[in-house]
């Protein structure tokens, strides 16, 4: 047995020991103890001050090949304070001794990594270095052939985009022994503050000799066959992957730490709802990390980086987060060469720094191919520095949270968890912007007191998947004046994903489950009513004041109320013939169907549409359901709005607090092919009036647009500053200066 092997036995014996069996999903975060070095403290650590990364990804070959004094001009110009660059793995860039570490052909007596290490220390940046695992060469699999990856027919599996390569086990002795040593020689030679690896938790299920012995100690089963999360062996894979993931960081950041203290491992992970790795856990373990979505491709909305910072933000909290962007274009067919168009990349980054998210432009190949991205990124860079004190934001002033869940993504969606859970979340996403509604996104596992009680109003995009917990603390919520909107089967099914008799939170939602879920459902409408007691419509039918009826969501969730006597301002028209023509009208029937339950208890109001009105609406953007959802967010909320803004046009809003000053940012999504990139040019959107809420004991003695780089007229009415935003183009930060 040689040493590798044997260190990685040793690895595994801790963990073999435990079985999960009666591990609720929410529990990983209890049973592995997360590092408390990392998570701890990192306020005061290095992760915190840089504010602009750069990377630059090596090809094989750059050594010698590529302007070194070119990228140390340009991050020195465009005040880049941190840079990942790339090190070992899959190739090394510096003179390894590791035996069947890949050196480069081109580096020869060369040190390519530690010189450009050296530099950018010159210029006062932090320093990660960045490696590879998912692949390897032909003498590694000559001389460990167990360490490669093996697919379902039991064959191992080649590089699909390079056939000289191999793809490598993640779970095995290739990441818990050989990369080990890799990461110790790395931090050894050149101290970096830290070390992040990409593709570094597996290529999809592997079958390995390693993955199934470790599996079957964890089990008793032997891997599953089946994406069905109800399957015993899927069930205790999605745990066991997170499990193996987790310790498998934990030992890189232990390795490191024994040799540099001060760093880290950072893993290249995180995400929403439909993302493997549990997010409470990444932010217990992580110092900072860095959302790795370079650009939108196909339908993805220019929103979509912005709702990845939140995403993070919501288990990482106040831990420097940043947003890696590419300057290519993102596609299925990987031009990795290629440049985007520069409003594109404006737009994409925009959004993420509008929504807290550090800007990390990454590019593969330092040697520069074509050009037109320098400028670009120069001119934002340029902006972000000397903008810097209103960017280091301090907190959200946001009131709405938006709920994700992984467990009910991983449990309940399964393989269609795109479209039961993630379309819901996007579709309410889409309302809020069009809304024009600061919110934050709230992780399903962090409910209490101390994570949701910012928040007047928590919304459940069918949220089905909760433990008995998770309903007490959302019940719990409310009973503190916290206000609760919920769509479709929120509540219904357990944390496994196994349907319950009735919602978790049948008394909070008004109703109970009458045993059928039915859909699609075509031709339904909702019938728009007024209060027989009073005569007038129900504040969440504001703008339906000439309507009659709407379009009803597509998937609907039969349900019996618990009172019959209240006023329900809209009612289910059931579904009836589309075809024939001559058969398309409307069958009379004596039962009433709420398609809206609402509650009032003290502060806290509670809606709950049974219908999948947020999924719909992503599917058909009708108007009607844009309306209905805002409405229903805005009676929830039931408190002046911190930020209002009217005027023309789609905005993403975020509101901030930093240490001396508040910004309000207005990203404008108005563009030609806002719905699907890349944008061709930016049409500026006219005046906005904005109104601001000025926070409690503090006085407003400037405002400022910080991308106009002027000052703004404003007066002060009661608690609120209003003022005049005369037009923006891509992006715009009022900025006010209080008086401390
Ligand atoms: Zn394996």
């Amino acid at each position: 047995m040689d040493d590798s092997r044997r260190t990685f036995i040793k690895q595994t014996i801790g963990f073999t020991a435990a079985c999960l069996t009666d591990l609720d999903p929410g529990s990983l975060a209890q049973t592995l103890k997360p590092n408390e070095i990392s998570g701890a403290n990192a306020q005061s650590q290095w992760y915190q001050r840089p504010m602009r990364w750069a990377q630059l990804a090596f090809v094989e070959d750059d050594p010698g090949n590529y302007n070194l004094s070119f990228w140390l001009d340009y991050f020195r110009n465009i005040h880049a304070d941190a840079a990942c660059l790339s090190a070992g793995g899959v190739v090394a860039f510096y003179p390894t001794e590791i035996p069947l570490h890949y050196r480069s052909k081109w580096l020869g007596n060369m040190d390519t990594f530690g010189d450009i290490v050296a530099g950018c220390r010159n210029l006062e940046m932090n320093v990660i270095a960045r490696t590879d695992a998912h692949a390897c060469h032909q003498d590694m699999y000559d001389a460990h052939p167990d360490w490669i990856a093996v697919d379902e027919h039991g064959n191992k599996r080649r590089h699909p985009s390079d056939p000289e390569y191999w793809i490598t086990c993640a779970l095995g002795p290739y990441n818990f022994a050989f990369m080990t040593t890799v990461h110790q020689e790395i931090m050894h030679k050149y101290m970096v503050d830290g070390i992040f690896t990409n593709r570094w938790s597996g290529s999809g299920m592997c079958y390995c000799e390693h993955c199934v012995k470790s599996f079957r100690d964890f089990s008793g089963l032997d891997l599953p066959r089946t994406d069905d999360p109800q399957d015993p062996s899927r069930r205790q894979y999605i745990l066991w992957n997170q499990a193996r993931l987790f310790e498998l960081w934990r030992l890189w950041d232990q390795k490191i730490k024994e040799i540099n203290p001060k760093a880290s491992y950072i893993a290249n992970a995180g995400g929403g709802a439909l993302s493997s790795l549990d997010m409470k856990t990444i932010g217990e373990f992580a110092p900072t990390l860095f959302a790795d979505r370079q650009g939108r491709s196909g339908l993805m909305a220019p929103w979509a980086n912005g709702k990845n910072g939140k995403e993070y933000r919501a288990t990482m909290g106040q831990k420097a987060i940043g947003g890696i962007f590419s300057v290519g274009i993102e596609d299925k067919y990987r031009w990795k060469d290629s440049v985007q168009s520069d409003d594109e990349i404006r737009l994409w980054v925009a959004d993420g720094v509008a929504q807290g998210l550090r800007p990390w432009f990454t590019k593969f190949n330092a040697k520069v191919i074509d050009r037109r991205w320098l400028p670009v990124v120069e001119e934002i860079y340029k902006w972000h520095h000397a903008n810097e004190l209103y960017l280091r934001n301090e907190k959200s002033l946001a009131r709405v949270g938006l709920v994700y869940s992984q467990q009910t993504a991983s449990f309940y969606g399964g393989k269609k968890a795109q479209a039961l859970v993630e379309d819901a979340a996007l579709g309410f996403y889409q309302a809020l912007i069009e809304a024009r509604i600061p919110f934050e996104m709230v992780h399903d596992r962090l409910l209490d007191r101390d994570h949701v009680d910012q928040f007047r109003t928590l919304i459940f995009p069918n949220i089905a998947a909760l433990s008995t917990a998770q309903c007490q603390q959302i019940r719990e919520f409310a009973e503190r004046g916290g206000s609760v909107v919920a769509t479709y089967e929120t509540s219904l099914y357990d944390e496994w994903g196994v349907r319950h008799e009735d919602f978790g939170l049948a008394s909070l939602l008004g109703t109970s489950f009458a045993g059928k879920v039915q859909g699609p459902v075509l031709n339904s409408y909702l019938l728009v009513e007024k209060n027989p007691a009073t005569g007038t419509y129900h504040p969440l039918l504001a703008g339906f004041e000439d309507a009659t009826r709407i379009i009803n969501a597509t998937n609907q969730i039969s349900v019996k109320p618990r009172d019959q006597s209240f006023y329900c301002p809209l009612q289910i028209v059931p579904s009836y013939p589309d075809l024939p023509m001559e058969a398309v009208f409307p069958r009379p029937t004596k039962e009433r169907s709420p398609g809206v339950y609402l509650r009032e208890s003290g502060q806290s109001r509670t809606v709950y549409f049974p219908g999948d009105l947020d999924r719909t609406f992503w599917e058909v953007l009708d108007v009607d359901h844009a309306k209905l959802l805002r409405n229903a967010v805005v009676w929830a909320t039931n408190e002046p709005p911190r930020v209002s803004i009217a005027g023309s046009g789609v905005l993403d809003i975020s509101v901030w607090s930093q240490k001396n000053s508040m910004t309000v940012h207005l990203v404008n999504l108005t563009n030609p092919m806002m719905m699907k990139g890349p944008l061709r040019e930016i049409i500026p959107v006219a005046k906005q009036q904005v109104r601001i809420q000025i926070p409690d004991g503090r006085q407003v003695k400037a405002a400022n647009l910080l991308v106009s780089e002027k000052s703004a007229p404003f007066r002060i009415e009661d608690k609120f500053v209003l003022l005049d935003v005369p037009s923006i183009m891509v992006h715009e930060v009022i900025a006010l200066d209080l008086v401390i």
